[in-house]
């Protein structure tokens, strides 16, 4: 029996791997041009790293995390989300003592145990971005400006919808918490399982449910913008104004609380109509207590995170076509070991030619020339390089136009120059 991948874990095919590589180079350099550096950090820690820091009642630590021991019998997890790992790493290595705000940006793999379904995977991949050290609402207005330039850049900002909302903070939070409690037990009789488990363990989280019996009660539930402090309020505003000033549209809604415990104040989410169910691009919003809670300063900080498997399913199919520019050019076909060795420096010249490398692929001389011709076909390369004992005695290699067919000779000695003039005049890359 053959071994197939892990439910809901998934592969990314080379054709589909051309988008990838698109998504991440776009977002480097929108990152980076903000002066967010890339940090790498790992794919598992202590377990406490997320209990701790995404918060012990939230659906993510209560049912989702890939724990295990290990053989010195810690307990170990596989990173569900990137945040609380980037401050363990900027608390332990003191990155708090640059100046203020640090930017950082990480690139890779999450892993949640959630019931699998289109678009929702147990191995996904996230682009995420911290600022860090400042409270000031332009940071805010910043962050949510970098995710918007990097879905300019992909050309996709036109199909997505940016919401915004404040949730409080340690001030005004708590008794705006008391407030929905009250309300949401009241209408529990109407309310779905999950929601009525969720109203006594993360109350907040109940306002994202998405099942339709429960819309008309969580309607009219108390929104928090109208129990914010006046310095919660002022914070929204500013934000709110920034991004105008940005031109920047968005939404308000109200009911924008998101997942994990340690958000304050602002948080933020981008949204498509057109992935079904799983419709968050984006998401993100402030933490300013977690560095604190994480044993590190009291910085205040705010970030997003990207799921790439949703850009990549967005982005269109002619993505796919840079593809076929990558297929090599030419295939170089020996017949004979000698025509190998004569072959293989030629391949190397080819393939550091500057300012152009030019993509060649050799053979090893063993197959026949019709498997190999036949080959070469299947690759959909422009030209073939043939060189038997023939050619290899009168100093030449066989051209041929894998096109048309046609062939000439090509002494060895300017083959590298030929190729790397025709390479050119097709603008190959
Ligand atoms: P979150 O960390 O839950 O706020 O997720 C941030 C983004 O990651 C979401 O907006 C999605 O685009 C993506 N994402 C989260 N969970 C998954 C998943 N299980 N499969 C694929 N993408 C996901």
């Amino acid at each position: 029996m053959t071994i197939k991948a892990v439910r809901g874990v998934h592969d990314i095919l080379p054709s589909e791997a051309v988008k990838w590589q698109h998504v991440e180079t776009v977002a480097r350099q929108a990152f980076e041009v903000y002066g967010y550096e890339e940090i790498r950090l790992p794919i598992f820690e202590r377990t406490e790293v997320f209990a701790r820091g995404i918060g012990e009642t939230t659906d993510i630590v209560q049912k989702e995390m890939y724990t295990f021991e290990d053989r010195s019998g810690e307990s170990l997890t596989l990173r569900p989300e990137a945040t609380a790992s980037l401050l363990r790493a900027y608390i332990e290595h003191g990155l708090f003592v640059n100046p203020k705000p640090v930017r950082l940006y990480t690139i890779g793999p999450m892993f949640r145990h959630e019931r699998p379904q289109a678009g929702r995977y147990r191995q996904f991949h996230q682009l995420n971005l911290e600022a860090i050290g400042e409270v000031h609402p332009a940071l805010d207005a910043e962050v949510i400006g970098v995710l918007m330039e990097l879905f300019r850049s992909l050309g996709l900002a036109d199909r997505l919808t940016l919401a915004i909302n404040s949730i409080g903070d340690a001030a005004c939070r708590p008794a705006y918490r008391e407030k929905l409690v009250v309300y949401l037990r009241r209408y529990a009789a109407e309310l779905c399982e999950e929601c009525r488990e969720r109203t006594e363990r993360n109350p907040l989280r109940v306002l994202d449910c998405k099942n339709p019996r429960c819309r008309p009660v969580l309607d009219g539930a108390p929104s928090a913008r109208d129990s914010l402090c006046a310095d919660c309020a002022q914070h929204f505003l500013d934000v709110q104004d920034y991004l105008k000033a940005m031109r920047i549209s968005f939404e308000i809604n109200p009911r924008l609380v998101r997942g994990l415990d340690y958000y304050v104040r602002t948080t933020f989410e981008l949204t498509t109509t057109e992935l079904g169910a799983q419709n968050a691009v984006a998401g993100g919003g402030r933490y300013d207590g977690l560095i604190e809670l994480l044993g590190g300063p009291r910085d205040p900080a705010i970030g997003f995170a990207v799921g790439i498997e949703r850009v990549v399913q967005l982005l269109p199919e002619s993505y796919g076509d840079a593809w076929e520019h990558r297929r090599p050019f030419a295939v170089l076909i020996p017949i004979g070991d000698e025509a190998l060795k004569r072959l293989l420096p030629i391949a190397q010249a080819l393939r550091v030619a500057t300012p152009k490398p030019v993509p060649v692929e050799l053979g090893y001389g063993g197959r026949k020339l019709r498997n190999e011709l036949d080959r070469a076909n299947k690759l959909g390369v422009a030209w073939a390089v043939i060189v038997g004992e023939r050619e290899l005695a009168g100093g030449q290699a066989v051209l041929r136009d894998m096109k048309s067919g046609s062939q000439q000779q090509v002494s060895l000695r300017v083959l590298v120059q030929k190729l790397i003039a025709l390479s050119s005049e097709v603008g190959h890359d």
